[in-house]
């Protein structure tokens, strides 16, 4: 049997469950990669720096490939008429893939299914992206988790039954082909972007080598430091996998590797939820705060995403995202809650213009964020609890590093005048508006 191994966020060589069972299946394998009009036509900037990266990380790949003789075929148009069309060229019987639980891509993995099989080539995906899977980790009357302790307490409690899979993938198997790396901008239509991180799997076990877990605990809320891994946008695109994250928390019995695992955890339960309530991505997880009458608008959502709120954390939060694509996770929690509960701006704008430009965009993850800033979402934050941004800037940027690099105009002071500086105005009064938000949430929740 010859087999086609289909790479979609998993763009790597070693520890991928499908490419594994591909090669141990079948005499030869091949491996291709489908840039996918649906999803770039909604791109709005051609130069997407997410496009970098992704390419950055095939031509890592297709380097490897060529050593084995071998190489990676980049297609672009319909994944459900590219993907038979090489099935048939390559004369494969079976297409092996990794399973993607976002509703476009369950759709599309249907219809790629549906049009392999009037060709006869079978189709098969399996569990890659994630730990544990939407139905493995059910509560004892085998329905879901709303709430996300218990439900780590029972993901441990498999866990410690479970080993932790590695995916071996013997490249010695793979069927010689000669296909040359195509200029992936020309392909696609977009531009190469400078980017401050690279993709590819030697860049991502890099950051994992020098990442400190042991101090994870105590440095990861504070954005002026390298507290966190900065791993998202390769876990994302797949160029490490979940099981290479959770093997290194376990080295290590810390309480920062116990803290990390946890943030490992979340993603899987984000990723769960998405999967099991696909309608997350247009609606509020609790219905009853799509009732919910924003009082914000135009002049507030164009002020926060460009920065220019007069509230010196956000607007160096945003700043640094704007220039980045990056932005550190309490950052993201301070401006998603000033934009809901401050601002008083619908979630879901802020979540689509995250998705826009985020480097390390991940539906399950940035709806799971949005939806538990605002209040809305499975297990969230409660809408009373609205964030003081002077307050968070004087306790996670305590010496105002953050904030002086990204507004150097703001150097000159210290202290409390850094983080509410008296000469400048902010567009909305934070007192004010935290009474104004507590309303409008009551008058819809009531
Ligand atoms: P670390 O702190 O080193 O954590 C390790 C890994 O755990 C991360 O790489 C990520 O894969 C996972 N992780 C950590 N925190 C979370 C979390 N709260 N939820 C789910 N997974 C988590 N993360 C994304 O990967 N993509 C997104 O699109 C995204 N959007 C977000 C939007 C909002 C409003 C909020 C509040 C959070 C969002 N997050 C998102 C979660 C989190 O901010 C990032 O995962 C984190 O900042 C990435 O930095 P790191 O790799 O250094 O994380």
């Amino acid at each position: 049997m010859n087999g086609l191994t289909w790479i979609r966020r998993d763009i790597r060589l070693h520890d991928h469950c499908a490419l594994s069972e591909c090669l141990k299946a079948c005499e030869q394998t091949y491996l291709c990669f489908v840039f996918d009009p649906h999803i770039l036509d909604k791109l709005t900037n051609k130069s997407e720096r997410r496009l970098t990266f992704i390419i950055e990380g095939l031509k890592e790949i297709h380097q490897k490939l060529l050593k084995q003789k071998s190489s990676l075929y980049i297609l672009y148009g319909k994944p459900e008429v590219e993907i038979p069309k090489l099935a048939k060229r390559l004369k494969v019987n079976k297409v092996f893939t990794n399973r993607d639980y976002e509703p476009y891509a369950v759709k599309r993995d249907h219809k790629v299914k549906q049009e392999l099989k009037k060709h006869q080539v079978q189709f098969e995906d399996f569990k890659d992206h994630v730990f544990f899977e939407k139905h493995e980790v059910l509560t004892q009357n085998r329905g879901i988790y709303k709430v996300f302790t218990p439900y780590k307490n029972k993901w441990l409690e498999l866990f410690s039954d479970s080993p932790i899979p590695d995916f071996k993938c013997n490249l010695k198997k793979l069927g010689s082909s000669q296909e040359s790396f195509p200029d992936c901008y020309k392909l696609t239509g977009f531009k190469k972007t400078q980017n401050i991180i690279k993709g590819g799997t030697q860049e991502a076990f890099k950051l994992l080598k020098y990442f400190n877990i042991n101090n994870y605990k105590e440095a990861r809320d504070f954005p002026a430091i390298e507290g966190t891994s900065n791993l998202s946008s390769y876990i994302r695109h797949g160029n490490i996998s979940i099981r290479d994250m959770i093997r290194f928390a376990h080295q290590s019995q810390s309480q920062g590797a116990t803290t990390w695992l946890s943030e490992l955890i979340w993603r899987d339960f984000y990723h769960m939820i998405l999967a099991t309530h696909p309608g997350v991505t247009k609606t509020a997880f609790r219905p009853e705060y799509d009732a919910i009458k924003w009082r914000g608008g135009a002049k507030e959502f164009n002020a926060w995403k460009t920065a220019k709120t007069g509230v010196p954390i956000i607007d160096a939060a945003m700043r640094c995202f704007n220039e980045t694509g990056m932005m550190h996770n309490r950052l993201r929690m301070v401006v998603a809650n000033f934009l809901c509960k401050i601002l008083l701006v619908d979630w879901r704008k802020g979540e689509e213009y995250f998705a826009q430009n985020l480097m390390d965009f991940d539906l399950a993850a940035n709806n799971g964020g949005w939806q538990w800033s605002s209040g809305s979402g499975c297990d969230a934050q409660p809408y009373f609890r609205i964030f003081n941004p002077y307050t968070q800037s004087e306790k996670f940027d305590p010496d105002g590093k953050f904030i002086k690099k990204w507004c150097p105009e703001l150097s000159h002071l210290e202290g409390k005048k850094l983080y509410r500086p008296e000469e400048i105005t902010p567009i909305v009064n934070y007192e004010q508006k935290r009474k104004e938000c507590l309303v409008m949430y009551q008058e819809a929740t009531k």
